[in-house]
């Protein structure tokens, strides 16, 4: 099968459109024919190399793809050859203590596709059963394969982590990446009455509001905790989604109203801020890690964009060899929305 890999870790550079052996179903698994595939900041890190994740070369990047059964695994009778499928992305062993409570993502030996795994930049993927559901019959296979990954972590954080409620306000750091999209259209559905967002770029910000978004932000020219505190009258917001880590935290700490929790799922500008733990104890505030999201979870967002109440934003679609291009872009952060890679 043709497929993108890697065999050492590096920049660009390092990623080769080639041939690799196709992937033959184990027990309890499918074979997927990918159709389309999508990037997330994760590859980013994947390639240059994750300190303590050490991957088998040649590697296959890419966590999310949408697709069609091609073939099933020893024990495995569904779903039928031909059905399409979209891919959870993360396994785990569902025997840990956290697996047996149905919490996947806090399994003890967590594993993600394309990071532990060989990934979706292919033709071809055996995966489990149990990660692929239905496609949603209304979109195309790139749409498709836009909402996994980001879907899922959006979804976790501010449902069921975050547990917004209608009437609740949001502020969500730097739109434009996929989580960030999903997030305004996900505290929307919950009801949330003002969403807030930040971006440097004008037209970003505009996005955003098309999404729903009620009010954006320049961080580049004002201070973003103040600003929050002024336009809600000094109490600040119920939720703060952050996922920029370091050049974010202190203004998340101002922005959080008295009991606000701040959910956070990545770190993006350095996982290294100063605490200020008078200002947590003080507001009584909640600090939730999030990180990817349950079969529960998944099915729920699931039907939310099959009923057209969630879209994935698709940034760009380019062909699988134009993989270098689709990193670039990714790594540029200029994209509003999924970089997809078209493989079938
Ligand atoms: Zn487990």
């Amino acid at each position: 099968m043709k497929a993108v890999f890697f065999t050492a870790h590096g920049g660009n550079e390092v990623l080769t459109l080639g041939e690799r052996p196709d992937p033959v179903p184990g027990a309890g698994e499918v074979l997927v024919r990918v159709e389309a595939a999508a990037l997330n900041r994760l590859d980013l890190f994947v390639r240059d190399g994750i300190p303590g994740v050490p991957v088998a070369f040649p590697h296959v990047p890419g966590a999310d793809g949408a697709g069609v059964i091609e073939a099933l695994g020893p024990g495995v009778k569904d779903p039928a050859v031909g059905t399409r499928v979209v891919l959870q992305p993360g396994l785990s062993c569902g025997t840990c203590e956290f697996c047996l409570t149905g919490e996947r993502s806090l399994c003890v030996s967590y594993r993600i596709l394309g990071e532990h795994l060989p990934g979706t930049f292919a033709e071809k993927i055996a995966i489990p059963r149990a990660n692929v559901f239905p496609a949603p019959h209304r979109l195309s296979p790139e749409k498709a394969a836009a909402f996994p990954l980001a879907g899922l972590t959006a979804w976790r954080m501010l449902v069921t982590r975050a547990a917004l409620r209608p009437g609740e306000t949001v502020l969500i750091h730097g739109v434009g990446g996929g989580v960030s999209t999903f997030a305004v259209q996900i505290a929307k559905l919950c009801g949330a009455s003002r969403v807030f967002v930040t971006s440097s770029s004008e037209e970003k910000r505009a996005r955003a509001k098309e999404l729903g978004a009620d009010e954006a932000i320049d961080y580049t020219t004002t201070d973003v905790g103040k600003a929050i505190r002024e336009l809600t009258g000094k109490r600040g917001v119920d939720v703060v989604v952050d996922s920029v880590g370091a050049a974010t935290w202190r203004h998340s700490l101002t922005a959080a109203a008295k009991k606000g929790r701040i959910v956070t799922c990545g770190a993006t500008s350095g996982p290294g801020p100063a605490e200020n733990i008078n200002v947590i104890f003080w507001k009584q505030l909640s600090i939730l890690g999030s990180t990817m999201g349950t079969d529960a979870e998944f099915a729920a967002m699931l039907a939310a964009v099959e009923a057209g109440r969630l879209e994935p934003v698709v940034d760009t679609v380019l062909p699988l060899g134009d993989v270098r291009k689709a990193y670039e872009r990714m790594a540029s952060g200029a994209g509003f929305g999924k970089i997809v890679l078209k493989v079938a």
